[in-house]
């Protein structure tokens, strides 16, 4: 389906940087085979929601089941996934049914929704939108695993919900909103409700402004989390600028770096490495496949490692020459991903599930905001000063804790 200048998906950027949606278009779009796995995932959800949700033959049902399996990306550990997630919609279908007394809810799967009346052109397409009088339920799969996303203040879904309202509010007396956001592969589901006029204040108030702007490609260019996905994230010149500032801080004597300028330092760092690679993979991806000469620079072969030309030959010749199989095969058992894919989810947890293990992992430095809660590094310092010897009690302890920290 073609893409609104404006889109949903791409809002939490045209909203913080309202000029990037038409400096992106000077960029081609580009897919991924996870992106594509993730339109896989939806299909394989709509088709179950729709056996559900409406009359379909069963051979029809088959044939389109049996059609979606014979995809590269169809897997157990897929189906099951996507088989959660359809449980969790029925769930809100049933929920909406029993909320007023003799209506049936109206179930929408991948619904086009135009919210063109903030946006120029705006529309995106709603995985699952549930009305009945009163409530709007609005539902988004979302397939990936890297990192929860939040339904809290997620822009995406404020817009499918105008977008739905706009189409709906003639037929429904609409006062709230639900919006819910399904990953199922991180066991997360994040909802956020929110009053319809509150919904259409941000409208008004922060959607429709921002929104001419970025039509018009006029604003200012503003650098945050949202470049990650930016087109332009490798060749813009804000980001670099914003991702260079650091170089010209004004670091005054002593010569050390004090507490807070390492803090300022961290909490760049991650934004640098993050748009030198990006401009890394520019440069070698516009040399190795346009032709494109950096002055001072050129295209190498990079190392690599050896490698047998064919395995089983490899082994016949071993055999051959007297070396036993224990000898030359190394037998390991799978990985817990590749495990999990062989046996499905259900499967893996009954089978294994009681010897999957998840050590602690590694400390790293994050910023204070992050949901994890935080480690006792100062009680582990204290232990390994050994300063708890000849303590007491916990208060004597405490107080030796913070004696050696400076507190
Ligand atoms: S990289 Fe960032 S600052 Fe530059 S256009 Fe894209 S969103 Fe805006």
């Amino acid at each position: 389906m073609a893409h609104a200048l404006l889109s949903a998906s791409s809002s939490k950027r045209w909203l913080n940087c309202p000029p990037s949606a038409r400096i992106e278009t000077q960029f081609p779009e580009s897919s991924s085979p996870y992106a594509d796995e993730g339109t896989f995932a939806h299909s394989l959800g709509e088709l179950k929601l729709r056996k559900y949700t409406t009359v379909m033959r069963k051979s029809e049902y088959d044939n389109e089941l049996h059609n979606l399996m014979k995809n590269q990306y169809y897997s157990k550990e897929l189906e099951d996934h996507i088989d959660n997630y359809v449980d969790f919609v029925k769930e809100k279908i049933h929920e909406a049914d029993s909320r007023n007394p003799g209506e049936k809810a109206n179930v929408l799967l991948e619904q086009k929704l135009d919210y063109s009346l903030w946006v120029p052109e705006g529309f995106g397409t709603g995985d699952v939108v549930i009305i009945t009088s009163g409530y709007l339920d609005i539902i988004d799969l979302k397939y990936g695993k890297g990192v929860p996303v939040s339904a809290e203040g997620n822009t995406q879904l404020q817009l499918y919900a105008l977008g739905a309202y706009n189409n709906f509010s003639m037929l429904y007396d609409i006062h709230t909103v639900r919006m819910t956001i399904h990953q199922p592969r991180l066991d997360s589901i994040s909802s956020q409700e929110m009053p319809i006029f509150e919904l259409l204040a941000w409208a008004d108030s922060e959607v429709r402004p921002k929104a001419e702007l970025a039509f018009k490609g006029e604003g200012e260019l503003c650098c945050g989390d949202w470049c990650r996905f930016c087109r332009a994230k490798a060749t813009c010149r804000a980001r670099a600028e914003d991702s260079l500032e650091l170089t010209r801080l004004d670091f005054k004597k002593p010569p050390l770096l004090t507490q807070e300028e390492i803090a300022e330092i961290l909490e760049k760092a991650e934004q640098i490495q993050a748009w030198a690679s990006d401009v890394q993979a520019y440069a070698l991806d516009q040399a190795e496949n346009h032709g494109v000469k950096w002055p001072g620079w050129k295209l190498v072969e990079g190392r690599s490692n050896r490698k047998y030309k064919d395995d089983s030959i490899v082994a016949d010749e071993l055999l051959i020459a007297g070396y036993s199989e224990e000898q030359i095969y190394n037998k390991k058992l799978l990985g817990i991903t590749d495990m999990e894919k062989l046996l499905g989810k259900k499967n893996f947890e009954a089978v294994i599930g009681a010897y999957i293990i998840k050590p602690p992992g590694k400390p790293v430095l994050v910023v204070e905001s992050d949901k994890r809660p935080e480690l006792n590094s100062s009680a582990k310092a204290a232990q390994e000063f050994g300063v708890f010897a000849g303590t007491k009690n916990m208060k004597e302890q405490h107080d030796k804790v913070k004696k050696v920290i400076g507190a």
